[in-house]
This record gives C-alpha cells, structure tokens and sequence, in this order.
C-alpha cells in the first residue's frame, strides 16, 4: 500500500550538515533522522545513547513525506543523504521512499548513506551507497537500578529488550551482501576487552581494515580530546582507519548540526 505522504512518519529531524564520521567525512550531507531504535545503548561512563530522544525515550515523528520531498528540492545543492536515527531500517518502507524520492531529484547519482546497528535487513528499490555500520557489542548493556536521561530506572526487561536485537548477524549479512558498499564503523573506549569483541566480529564478517574506521568514545568534548590519541596511536600501529567525532568537538550536544 502506497504511503500517505500528508501524515508525520517517525521522522524527527531534517538538517544538512558537513559529514565528520567515517569514509564519507567532510562531505556536506542532508541527514534525515527517524525515532524508534531496537536498542537501550548504556555506556558505562560513556553515558546513554547520544540519541536517547530517538531510542531510550523516543520523541514523537514530527515530519511528512511531502515534508521530506520539499527539504530535499530546497536543498538540491546537496547531493549525499544520510539516513540515521534511532534505527532507520526498523521502518523499511519508508526508508524506500526516502531514498527513492532523494535518487529521482538526483538523476539517481545521489549517494545515500544508511547508519544502522545491524538489527533488521533492508531491500530497497534502489540499493544502498553506503551502509554505515555499527553494531553495538557487551558494552552498551544496560545496568540495573541505573537511571535513564529521564529519571526511568533501568530493569530486567530493558535488558532483555537491548539484547533481543544486538547480535542478528543475519540481518547483518544481509545488509553488507545486498547493498552496493559500507563500512564498519565501530566506537572504541581503549579497553583490550572491547577490542577483542571488535576483532572478532571483524573477523566474522571478513571486514577489511581498509573498510574499518575506529572512532573514539566520548560524548563531550573533554571525553574525545583524552581519547583522540589513544585511538589515532592505535590506528596507526595496527593500519586501521580513525574517524574523529568533529561535530562533537565543534558542538558538543547540540542537535541538528
Ligand atoms: S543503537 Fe544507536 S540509536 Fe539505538 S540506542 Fe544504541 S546508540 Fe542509540
């Protein structure tokens, strides 16, 4: 059945920006953010998900796909989207007319990025430039008795809710054999544990390190500036890619930018 474009999907922002993570860094991009994520992320000292409107405490969608269409005519200029959230491929459907309507203003030749943490597969009409991909590993469990940003007290079942979703390598395999490219993006706190369980489902995947971009952990300024070179070190040594967290660094957490 055909959308309705006059109704508000699960959208809750839409902005363009200069990309700072990743292989597609430094390119202006629209970025269109959908709410809703399979996801309860809890990074110890790294705080809740940098998103946590979209996910722990999912906002209300707020845009139309008429709304979309028109941001992305005003802004023909740009031709690079990205779809994030939250998790965009919980909403495939719309996902598909997203990416369909930003090809058709680009004669088909705009790049559209997807980031996602590996929960669902997704077929699109047109495959996917880039898939971003994030998967989420043991140390984004949420802690019990912990308090979410608003004041929730984290249980059993928000567990339960965070790991149902983490580990669909099927879903995962998907994703990187359908669609055109990706890149695997995973954060890293320093710890030799969370590198071991990176490396592992690095191996898994027969992810290349040309395709790995490790970026540091950290959600304020002061957190990144005291991890930045303990993941460039690293990089360094080990021929990985770094990818900075710049919007971070130039706004701390501002949204929209
Ligand atoms: S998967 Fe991403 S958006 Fe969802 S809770 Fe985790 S960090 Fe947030």
């Amino acid at each position: 059945m055909a959308l309705d474009y006059t109704k508000n999907q699960p959208i809750i922002e839409v902005y363009r920006c200069v990309q700072t993570e990743g292989s597609l860094a430094g390119k202006p991009h629209i970025i269109v953010r959908t709410t809703g994520c399979t996801h309860r992320c809890y990074f110890g000292e790294g705080g809740w998900c940098d998103s946590w409107y979209t996910s722990i405490h999912p906002e209300k969608g707020k845009y139309t796909l008429d709304d979309i269409k028109k941001f992305f005519s005003d802004n023909w200029d740009i031709n690079h989207l990205m779809l994030t959230g939250g998790s965009p491929t919980m909403h495939p459907e719309m996902c598909n007319e997203i990416i369909n309507l930003f090809k058709a203003l680009h004669d088909k030749k705009g790049i559209v990025t997807i980031e996602t943490e590996g929960s669902h597969p997704l077929v699109t009409d047109h495959r996917i430039d880039v898939i971003s991909l994030s998967p989420k590993f043991s140390n984004s469990i949420p802690v019990i008795g912990v308090e979410t940003p608003q004041g929730k007290i984290v249980d059993q079942k928000m567990i339960d809710q965070h790991n149902k979703y983490r580990e669909k390598y099927d879903a995962i395999r998907q994703l990187l054999a359908y669609h055109k490219n990706y890149h695997f993006k995973p954060v890293w706190d320093g710890t030799p544990e969370l590198m071991y369980e990176i490396e592992a489902f690095r191996k898994r995947f027969n992810i290349p390190k040309h395709k790995t971009w490790i970026m540091p952990a950290g959600d304020t300024r002061e957190e990144l500036i005291k991890m930045y070179p303990i993941v460039l070190d690293y990089c360094t040594k080990h021929s990985y890619n770094f990818s900075g967290r710049d919007h971070i660094i130039a706004y701390g957490d501002k949204r929209e930018v």
